[in-house]
């Protein structure tokens, strides 16, 4: 059978890029013929400072925003990373496996070590072999993510690869990178050529998941645009970041194409579309929002079930680890 595993970091606030590119996708991608496994990757996390109370705060946030989507506890594995100590495990194999210049051609540690990289934590620099761990360690099919993460996923299976020939082994699957549709690359609402991030430094820049309706409206009345309205064609949207990321947010809520979007607002102003777009995203946003309070009203029953989560994904990991172990050399009693 198929299975998907993905995670998102208790980093920040849930973002509308993180919903629209993958929260969404994963709760469609949910089936009986397939495993899907998500998970708050907090250790991923603390690759930069977190504020320790925050930190659980938010991986509690992660897990409501999930089952508040649509994710369901009963048919998917739902956990936080740090309750399945075999991530971390696997992941010290796998650093000795990748090599130091595969790290160095990952385009995410330099946006996010910036220009002091001396500076970064060395968690940061080898967090996509924690990532490959994350993934290899349900021996996942399909990995959901945003266009964000492709390299890391391609870097995955590049270790597969090399720990399957060092060792002469058929153990580890070539993982497949699940980027789809208009909403797996949206972008910072005040620069369109940045992706929206939870850990942005304005809040103007992103929609929160938790955020009410005004804050949508306003965020997206002051959102960046050029001075054109909505072209008659998607053509017209070549060359024009913000203007496309308007149409791409739209399509991906509204399950349309953003040839449909168009055609329902053939040459629109900005001030015709954007309050569309923001109604549209209270709409859909709303409903999670609220269930998301409701359950972050009772952290215990959370915590619970990040818990239950983390035996279901442990039974799976166990084997796979102690079987790594055993490929590896590495003496067991
Ligand atoms: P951070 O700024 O801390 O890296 P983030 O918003 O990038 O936070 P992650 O936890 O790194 O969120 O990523 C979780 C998932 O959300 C990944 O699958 C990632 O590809 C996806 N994602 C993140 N940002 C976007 C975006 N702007 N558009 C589409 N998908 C996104
Ligand atoms: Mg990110």
């Amino acid at each position: 059978t198929p299975r998907v595993f993905s995670g998102i970091k208790p980093s920040g606030g849930l973002t509308l890029g993180n919903y629209l590119g993958a929260i969404k996708r994963w709760v469609d991608m949910q089936s009986p013929d397939m495993d899907n496994i998500y998970c708050a990757v907090d250790l991923h996390a603390i690759t930069v400072w977190q504020d320790p109370p925050a930190l659980k705060a938010g991986t509690r946030e992660i897990a409501a925003g999930l089952l508040a989507s649509g994710i369901d506890p009963e048919n998917s594995i739902l956990f936080n990373q740090s309750q399945v100590p075999e991530h971390a495990q696997l992941a010290w194999i796998f650093n000795c496996v990748a090599r130091v210049g595969w790290m160095n051609r990952m385009t995410q540690f330099k946006d996010k070590a910036g220009k002091n990289a001396e500076k970064a934590s060395l968690g940061l620099y080898a967090y996509p072999s924690l990532m490959a761990a994350d993934i290899l360690m349900y021996h996942a099919t399909h990995v959901p993510v945003g266009e964000d993460q492709k390299q890391h996923v391609e870097l995955t299976r590049d270790i597969a690869a090399k720990f399957n020939s060092d060792f002469g082994v058929d153990f580890f699957p070539q993982t497949e990178a699940v980027i789809e549709g208009p909403g797996t690359r949206v972008m910072n609402l005040r620069d369109g050529t940045k992706k929206m991030s939870k850990s942005g430094d304005s809040d103007m820049e992103r929609i929160n998941m938790l955020d009410d309706a005004d804050t949508i409206a306003k965020k997206f009345k002051k959102a960046k645009t050029d001075p054109d309205g909505l072209p008659e064609t998607v053509e017209g949207l070549a060359g024009r970041p913000e203007a496309k990321n308007l149409v791409d947010i739209y399509a991906s809520l509204s399950d349309m194409t953003p040839e449909a979007v168009i055609a329902q607002y053939p040459g629109a102003s900005w001030g015709t579309f954007k309050p569309a777009l923001a109604d549209l995203a209270v709409t859909k946003l709303a409903p999670i929002s609220d269930e998301m309070k409701r359950l972050m009203d009772d952290p215990a029953e959370i915590d619970r079930k990040l818990a239950r989560g983390a035996q279901k994904a442990r039974e799976i990991a166990t084997p796979i680890l102690e079987k790594t172990y055993d490929i590896v050399g590495l003496l067991r009693a």
